[in-house]
């Protein structure tokens, strides 16, 4: 099988690269683990390759089956509980009419369900028939941080793939193919503070902790721009000047956005932008008057088309503290 797109985990690999060449794959696996350890990747490669109609190693990777299984419109792979939610009884239903349908496309069905740990012992039992009872071409993959919370009867009648940590070097290695535009430091970094859960460290690269903190900082901006002190937010734009432009120019936008929800809370109208953390700073500024708001957005907006043009980071802040102090 073709499972290089999964790190670390050589053994689990090979055992199911094994079973693939020798009896074939089972019809219900058990992929334990914990969170960013690659439950999902490998549920992606297994089904990728149930659904493949390419080469005889598979998932090949490029015949139309696997290519709708990698971008998640295959017909023949169904997901239930994706969205995060604890799977209902009626989903598990759902899941066992459906499965009598026979496959649209290829020879099987591949239903992907997540968390099967948060499944209520009702909806489990529902699970439990369509593992005894379903069809022959349905195969089934339980994705779970805790296997110790699934029913043992869907225990024994799924083969369990426990996921493991992988190495820092193993980590290193998947983040510089996934992410060669970083800096190397960066990559390295990651991998060390990941634990072994490259899922984390793939996280963390694609920026959602940078999301984290630009709100963090969006709505101290606001704050500042509430309160009295002039000099705090003089502080705060030198501060700023050691960031890089595309940072600043993400700031500026973001805080813009913020500006725009407070003026909106002002009339009457719902917040479009704000996320409970910033919504307090958001409150606080929509208690100035609307005139000072409206110019200090118009001077975000300004500098945010500056920074367009070329502007460097050392101009950009330089407007912003005269904009703050003429306020
Ligand atoms: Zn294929």
């Amino acid at each position: 099988m073709r499972l290089d797109s999964l790190a670390g985990n050589t053994a689990l690999k090979e055992q199911l690269s094994a079973q693939e060449k020798g009896r074939g794959l089972n019809h219900a696996y058990l992929i334990s683990g914990p969170v960013g350890s690659g439950k999902r990747t490998l549920a992606r490669l297994l089904s990728a390759a149930m659904v493949c109609t390419g080469s005889p190693e598979k998932p090949c990777g490029s015949c139309p089956g696997c290519k709708k299984a990698f971008g998640g419109i295959h017909p023949d792979v169904i997901q239930v509980g994706e969205d995060g939610k604890d799977i209902s009884v009626g989903q598990a239903r759902e899941a066992r009419s459906d499965a009598y349908i026979r496959p649209n496309e290829g020879e099987r069905k591949v239903y992907i369900f997540h968390n099967a740990q948060n499944m209520n012992p009702s909806a489990q039992n529902a699970l439990l028939k369509l593992l005894e009872e379903g069809p022959a071409y349905a195969a089934f993959l339980l994705l779970t941080e805790n296997p110790g919370s699934v029913l043992s009867t869907i225990r024994s009648r799924c083969e369990t793939l426990a996921l493991t940590p992988v190495s820092p070097a193993e980590a290193e290695y998947e983040l510089a193919r996934r992410f060669p535009q970083h800096p190397r430091e960066q990559r390295h970094a990651a991998a060390r503070r990941c634990g072994g859960l490259l899922g984390q460290a793939v996280a963390e690269l694609e920026g959602q902790e940078a999301g984290d903190q630009l709100q963090e900082e969006a709505a101290r901006f606001l704050e500042l721009l509430a309160g009295k002190s002039k000099l705090d937010a003089a502080v705060w734009c030198v501060f700023l000047e050691k960031r890089t432009r595309d940072d600043l120019v993400r700031l500026l936008e973001r805080s813009l956005a913020l500006l725009r929800d407070a003026l909106a809370l002002q009339r009457g109208a719902s917040i479009m932008t704000a996320s409970p953390q910033e919504l307090p700073a958001v409150q606080q500024v929509a208690a100035l008057p609307a005139k000072r708001l409206l110019s200090m957005a118009g001077i975000l907006e300004k500098l945010r088309n500056d920074a367009a043009f070329n502007a460097n980071v050392g101009q950009l802040c330089g407007g912003l503290m005269a904009g703050i102090n003429a306020g």
